[in-house]
């Protein structure tokens, strides 16, 4: 990946950081967005030991202007854009019955109607450039379906049909566009399950463990690569044998 330019977001914690940590190892320059401020800067001076050209902006994917400043600015530094991860999500459970009208909009906003705005705005460069890997952070649940979690089902499994359409439209151009969709993953984000929860999750992987940060990186590194140019609309799991696709 020597060179190439490649947006993370969500990538102050997590599995985004650990992504961006990978993708610079392996000689890309990146492109750090997340909406948490000082995190976002300890994870630049860590990768910017590694790839010391990367940049990073504090911005809520939520925000369309916030995107359009990343991008713009991104475009202005590098010249192009290669790679984008669209990684940043965020949970807001309940039953269905009781999920709030802000709930759901804050869930599609963030893990689904962002990813169609900064995928938009990075097909521009990635179509004249003839190169691009786009890959969208999705989840087994996005394929299984969980109860109390409507919305972020709905948003995981909107990454994964979007995926393929975009795929379809831009595989002429060289552009792959795939999922990785993570089972249990060791992140802030499972550590807020209670140990009942865990416990149970913990009894259907037939790993018995779970994932890492890590074990994901790989899987979106190799969808990056510019090996994995024929595989396109395709999801890869990675899961401990949670679900097979
Ligand atoms: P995390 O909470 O540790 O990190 C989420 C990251 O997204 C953070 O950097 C946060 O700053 C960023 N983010 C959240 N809202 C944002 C916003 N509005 N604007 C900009 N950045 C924002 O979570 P994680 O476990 O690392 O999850 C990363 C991705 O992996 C998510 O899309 C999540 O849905 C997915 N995923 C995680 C698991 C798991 O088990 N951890 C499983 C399946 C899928």
């Amino acid at each position: 990946m020597q060179d190439r330019v490649a947006i993370v977001t969500g990538a102050s914690s997590g599995i985004g950081r650990v992504v961006a940590i990978h993708l610079a190892k392996l000689g890309a320059r990146v492109v750090l967005i997340s909406n948490e401020s000082i995190r976002i800067l300890e994870a630049l001076e860590e990768i910017r030991a590694i790839s010391p050209e990367s940049e990073a902006f504090e911005a809520d994917v939520t925000s369309l202007p916030c995107l359009e400043e990343s991008v713009k600015l991104t475009i202005e530094k590098f010249g192009r854009i290669d790679i984008l991860v669209n990684n940043a999500g965020i949970t807001r459970d309940a039953l269905l019955i009781r999920m709030s009208h802000a709930d759901w909009d804050r869930v599609l906003n963030v893990n689904l109607t962002s990813v169609f705005r900064l995928t938009r705005m990075v097909l521009k460069p990635m179509m004249k450039a003839r190169y691009g890997r786009i890959v969208n952070i999705s989840s087994v649940v996005g394929v299984t379906g969980n109860p109390g979690q409507a919305n972020y089902v709905a948003s995981k499994a909107g990454l994964i049909g979007f995926s393929k359409s975009v795929a379809l439209e831009t595989a002429s151009r060289n552009i792959t566009v795939n999922c990785v969709a993570p089972g249990f993953i060791a992140t802030a984000m499972t550590d807020a399950l209670n140990p009942k929860a865990k416990e149970a999750i913990l009894s259907r992987i037939p790993m018995g463990t779970m994932g890492s940060p890590e074990d994901v990186a790989h899987a979106v590194a190799f969808l990056a690569s510019e090996q994995a140019g024929y595989i396109t609309g395709e999801t890869l799991h990675v899961n401990g044998g949670l679900y097979m696709g």
